[in-house]
């Protein structure tokens, strides 16, 4: 009986990571990692990958719980391990911070990190324009790090990757039982998803080693994230951007406002300035499609449009492909060995 094939299209931090969690349960199938660029090239490279889930308005919150649990539950074993350092994954304290007093203190992701609490009248106190605030431990998951690390981690468990551009499902499907579609934002082309559009997203890596503690402005425009090796400070969300040069207004913005935040910032020396794209649509799409494909239909698993929480859902997501996959190939292959 010959094995199944199945191929992962994307190696971000969807497809890496869907890619690991396909490899390492099914062993008896032959899974190809396919990939247009690799690290340090993708969008996952740059982002400052903070876990801080973004609610999704048409997922069931119970959905959304469970991809922040299990991604986040997997990377707290990471970083409390001896491989932290290797796969660029920490424990992050710090706070979000509201100016505007009547949002919603306490989201379904409270319970999920660790030691989430309303700060204190005396530590709202150097943030003299914002009203209220939460302080908590999340994780930081470098993946220009994690991404080299969980490629070694999917070679090991029998995976093979092949570097080349897509340019259609119909392409793969003679040589794939399953596709799984984790290609970003280049699923605008591959599938044809109209909903998929760039937030533009710029970030400065500057070197900081006084500070450790993180600062979210809740505009989700103002951040201080400190890193193993620097603190990454941002940002910008620019809807249907597709600009990929540094802007030197967004980097005196960025400055300003994370020194309006942290006035230590302009004692900093800047190290790089980076901009990336976010896949985003109205809610990420993790579903089964069967596609008639060359007088067949060929089972398609889409994990893509993460927008800015690509890390933070990455491993429950993938978890959730994984399921999909188990699906389809019963269907496909009913008497394969899984
Ligand atoms: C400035 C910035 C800061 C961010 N900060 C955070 C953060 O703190 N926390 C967080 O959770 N998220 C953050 N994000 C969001 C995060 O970066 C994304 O959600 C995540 O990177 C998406 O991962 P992905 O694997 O879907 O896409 P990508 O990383 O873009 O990977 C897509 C992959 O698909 C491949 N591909 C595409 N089309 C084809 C094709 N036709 N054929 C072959 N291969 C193809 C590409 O080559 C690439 O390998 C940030 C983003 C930005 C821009």
């Amino acid at each position: 009986m010959r094995r199944a094939r199945v191929v992962v299209v994307g190696a971000g931090v969807v497809g890496l990571s869907s890619a690991v969690c396909v490899a390492e349960a099914l062993p008896f199938c032959s899974v190809t990692l396919l990939a247009e660029k690799f690290s340090p090239h993708t969008t996952s490279d740059g982002a400052a990958g903070i876990l801080f889930p973004a609610e999704f308005p048409d997922v069931p919150v119970e959905r959304q719980r469970r991809w922040f649990k299990s991604s986040f539950d997997h990377l707290l074993d990471i970083a409390q391990s001896q491989h932290s350092p290797e796969a660029g994954v920490m424990l992050s304290s710090g706070w979000q911070i509201f100016k505007d007093a009547s949002a919603d203190k306490k989201p379904f992701w409270s319970e999920l990190v660790i030691g989430f609490r309303f700060m204190t009248d005396s530590e709202l106190k150097r943030f003299p324009d914002h009203k209220f605030g939460q302080a908590f431990t999340t994780i930081k998951c470098e993946c220009s790090s994690y991404l080299p690390w969980l490629e070694k981690r999917f070679r090991r468990a029998g995976g093979q990757v092949e570097q080349r551009k897509a340019n259609s499902l119909q392409e793969l499907s003679n040589s794939y039982d399953v596709i799984v579609n984790c290609s970003g934002l280049g699923s605008k082309l591959l599938v044809g998803d109209n909903e998929l559009h760039p937030i533009r997203g710029q970030v400065l890596k500057v070197e900081a080693p006084w500070l450790h503690h993180f600062i979210k402005d809740a505009d989700r425009k103002t951040y201080i994230y400190p890193g193993m090796h620097c603190v990454t400070i941002g940002g910008t969300r620019q809807e249907g951007d597709w600009r990929l040069e540094v802007d030197e207004g967004d980097t005196k913005s960025i400055l300003e406002r994370c020194g309006r935040l942290e006035p230590s910032i302009g004692k900093a020396k800047v190290l790089d300035e980076w901009v990336g794209l976010r896949p985003s649509r109205r809610n990420p799409r993790v579903e089964r499609e069967a596609v008639q494909l060359q007088g067949r239909r060929v089972p398609v698993v889409h994990n893509y449009g993460h927008g800015a929480s690509g890390v933070t859902l990455a491993w429950g997501t993938a978890l959730d492909a994984l399921g999909l996959v188990r699906q389809s190939l019963h269907e496909v292959l009913p008497q394969a060995k899984l």
